[in-house]
């Protein structure tokens, strides 16, 4: 391990992606806070977002912002403040359903609903999709149309790894493009690292937040320095907020989702320090410059 880990590489931009949603939004909670319950929760997201707002600003750091429609609609100031600031904003869908619940018209009613949201409170087109919990899966590729048809350029929604909720294990670890019959969408899959047969996650979320530090450091230097590729790094909000009120849940969910909320913050602060990072977007332009001739294309599996 300690032969990429230091010092890190400054000279790859890794993309940097923050999941705006308050903590009750969160599908594990799904069952413990029902959807109409939502408005009467406290909400906890514009404090925590503005805090990431103001960290990234220390580091003269653009961002991605994928805003759950639902926030946007309740905190338009929030939505001008991330587009003011110079972020990308994109989109988390509306009501945080997962897609693979979903049916394809209610699918495409969600992501119509929040695209037309932030882009009339930013004033500039939305390009970009991330579904609650990564659940484009195998079950889910009809999604990739529908985000098609609905204006979407990119999605950041095909984990390529094994878990309990989300993930298409063989899919692609780097950028590519899914040729689909409406149209061709750039995919930019949550980063892994190769373990022997398997993909590890290495760059975001409870990954980041319940291993050590170390362990991303490591995964993202040795994808910049070993394949020379950008890591696509994602957090939530809630994730830096030691403070937010407890909900009740299983042991697995309580232990996902508050383990080391109090050290996440200053977690966030060394990556930043250790490496560069921009929107999406970007990254999303140089792909598309880069093999603008030659598209890479990974097609998914579509039989399972
Ligand atoms: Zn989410």
């Amino acid at each position: 391990m300690s032969s990429v880990a230091a010092p890190s590489d400054r000279r790859v931009v890794n993309a940097m992606s923050i999941d705006v949603e308050d903590y009750f939004h969160v599908s594990v909670f799904d069952g413990v806070v029902p959807r109409q319950e939502w408005p009467r929760m406290e909400s906890r997201v514009v404090a925590n977002t503005t805090r990431i707002l103001d960290l990234f600003d220390e580091f003269n750091l653009r961002s991605t912002f994928f805003v759950l429609g639902w926030v946007a609609e309740r905190n338009p100031d929030l939505v001008k403040t991330i587009a003011n600031r110079g972020h990308e904003l994109a989109s988390h869908g509306y009501a945080h359903r997962l897609v693979y619940d979903q049916t394809r018209s209610a699918f495409r009613e969600d992501v119509r609903r929040a695209k037309r949201l932030l882009e009339d409170g930013c004033g500039r087109p939305v390009i970009g999709y991330r579904a609650p919990s990564y659940s484009i899966t195998p079950r889910s590729l009809w999604a990739l149309d529908v985000l098609l048809e609905e204006g979407y350029e990119y999605d950041s929604s095909i984990f390529p790894i094994r878990h309990d909720r989300y993930g298409i294990p063989v899919s692609a670890r780097r950028p590519y493009a899914i040729e689909r019959t409406v149209g061709t969408l750039v995919e930019v899959p949550g980063s892994t690292t190769r373990f022997g047969p398997l993909n590890l996650p290495v760059a975001g979320g409870g990954y980041f937040r319940i291993l050590p530090y170390q362990w991303t450091r490591w995964g993202i230097a040795r994808l910049n320095r070993l394949e020379g590729r950008a890591a696509i790094f994602y957090l939530h909000p809630w994730e830096i907020d030691p403070d937010q009120p407890r909900l009740a849940c299983g042991r697995l969910s309580r232990f996902r989702h508050y383990r080391n909320l109090e050290r996440t913050e200053e977690r966030l602060r060394r990556l930043l320090t250790d490496f560069k990072f921009g929107p999406i977007r970007d990254l999303v332009a140089a792909y598309r410059s880069e093999f603008s001739a030659a598209p890479v294309t990974a097609p998914l599996p579509y039989l399972w």
